[in-house]
């Protein structure tokens, strides 16, 4: 007998847990399986909607003026720009007061770890008071066992890039932290809790002692941006707290990974998962199917060695790109590797790269082929299977990392697949 449920959402990333808790809405039996981590883990936690148009100009002031005109087969094309605004006002209900940034449809420029500056539509309210749109001076503070955050170089390049104002950027000692291989979680959890740590002159709690270490390097700056390492199940609290001793705005700079503001996001949006009903399989994976008359019947789950089927009327297919192995490839072919949906690619593999490293290569843009309503379709355009949608990176046309589209198109790319399949349920 197999579990049976409305709506099979497959992949537990940002596109996958959308596409669940859109399918919800509409008071269907919704479940959701997840393999592996998602890349949410390892994101920034920023919402980048539209940064730079395919042809690279930009950064772009409003992505909303350009969606438009985005080419045929585009993800944000294909669901169109009313939905990917309404998708953003459903992510926003989800995130609640987590995320800033829904007061405009205008980008927000926000300083990163490299000290480059990133168009993004959508950030954590811990991340705002560093926007390099606003014009405070700036001190960037690094820690000596966390050389993922260069401060210093940080603030060179961000001074470099224009910016409306001063920053400069130090390497200081995070009280409580003596190993080099400490990991972020640990300094989150350090002051999450405010733990009691070794000043070499006795102990005290470890929030007053980095804000008088960091004290002692203000210059008149009316704000510090620091890594994202400031609590995390306490981050607000810890945030305030440090704002409060240091008398000054206090920001991450988003950077990962790992990332601690991804990681951050993957909770609230579990939790959403949770309150929505959305039943939650993760650590198994979907590994075949059966269908009829271009329908899927079924999908099997490997259950360690056992294969488990799970019915549902309506799938969606949210596995991720090329990272998340929802699209994979060999020597001669890219591929869809459980539906073996159609992917369309050059044929001669040479062509799949650009002979500049830092060139468009055209590999970042395959995945599969979808209609309006997000079905999967095959090269004569005919539809894969009636009850497959698909979101998020398994999807092709657009290449995330260089337009800084990532996490939009999985938001709205989710919701619309999420909404049609919650819809046609019977
Ligand atoms: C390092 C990095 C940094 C990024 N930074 C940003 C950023 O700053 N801003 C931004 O907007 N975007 C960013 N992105 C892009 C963004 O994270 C992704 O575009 C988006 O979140 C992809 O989500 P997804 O749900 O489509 O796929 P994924 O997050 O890849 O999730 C797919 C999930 O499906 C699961 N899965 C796959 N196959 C199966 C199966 N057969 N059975 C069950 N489960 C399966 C996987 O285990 C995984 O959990 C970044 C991406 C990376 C890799």
């Amino acid at each position: 007998m197999a579990i049976t449920d409305d709506v099979l959402v497959i992949g537990g990333g940002l596109a996958g847990v959308t596409a669940a808790l859109s399918a919800a809405e509409y008071d269907r039996q919704v479940r959701l399986i997840s393999y592996k981590q998602s890349t949410l883990r390892h994101a920034s936690g920023l919402i980048d909607v539209l940064g730079y148009t395919p042809e690279g100009e930009g950064p772009l002031e409003d992505p909303f003026a350009v969606l438009e005109d985005l080419p045929e087969g585009h993800p944000y094309e294909r669901v169109g720009t009313d939905a990917v605004r309404e998708a953003l006002l459903f992510f926003d209900a989800v995130a609640d007061d987590a995320y800033a940034g829904n007061h405009t449809d205008a980008n927000a420029l926000v300083p990163t770890s490299s000290g480059a500056v990133k168009p993004t539509a959508r950030y954590p309210v811990g991340v705002a008071p560093g926007l390099a749109s606003v014009p405070r001076d700036t001190l960037l503070v690094g820690f000596e066992r966390l050389p993922e955050f260069n401060a210093p170089l940080a603030a060179a390049h961000l001074g470099a890039t224009g910016v409306p104002f001063d920053v400069r950027g130090v390497t200081l000692d995070f009280p409580g932290i003596r190993r080099d291989d400490a990991k972020v979680i640990r300094y989150a959890h350090i002051l999450d809790y405010d733990e009691r740590v070794d000043i070499g002159h006795g102990e005290t709690a470890a929030r007053p002692a980095l804000a008088t270490t960091v004290s002692a390097h203000l210059e008149g700056e009316s704000r510090i941006g620091f890594p994202p390492v400031l609590g995390d199940d306490n981050h607000d609290v810890v945030r305030r707290d440090l704002e409060e001793r240091l008398g000054v705005d206090v920001f991450e700079v988003p950077s990962g990974p790992p990332s601690l503001p991804g990681l951050r996001l993957e909770d609230l949006l579990y939790e959403a998962l949770e309150e929505a009903g959305v039943r939650v399989t993760t650590g198994v994976e979907v590994v075949d199917y059966e269908s009829s008359n271009g329908h899927i019947d079924h999908v099997i789950v490997d259950r360690t060695g056992q294969r488990v089927p799970y019915q549902a009327e309506e799938y969606v297919l949210a596995t991720g790109g090329l990272v998340g192995k929802g699209i994979d490839s060999e020597r001669e072919r890219v591929f869809e590797p459980l539906f073996d949906c159609y992917v369309e690619h050059a044929g001669d593999r040479y062509e799949w790269f650009d002979g500049d490293a830092f060139g468009h290569h055209p590999f970042a843009r395959y995945g599969l082929t979808v209609d309006a309503e997000l079905r999967p379709q095959k090269a004569n355009g005919a539809i894969e299977f009636e009850n497959l949608r698909a979101a998020g990176s398994v999807l092709g046309g657009y290449d995330f990392a260089a337009e800084k589209s990532g996490s939009g198109v999985s938001i709205a790319t989710g919701f619309v697949a999420g909404a049609r399949a919650g819809e046609v349920v019977k």
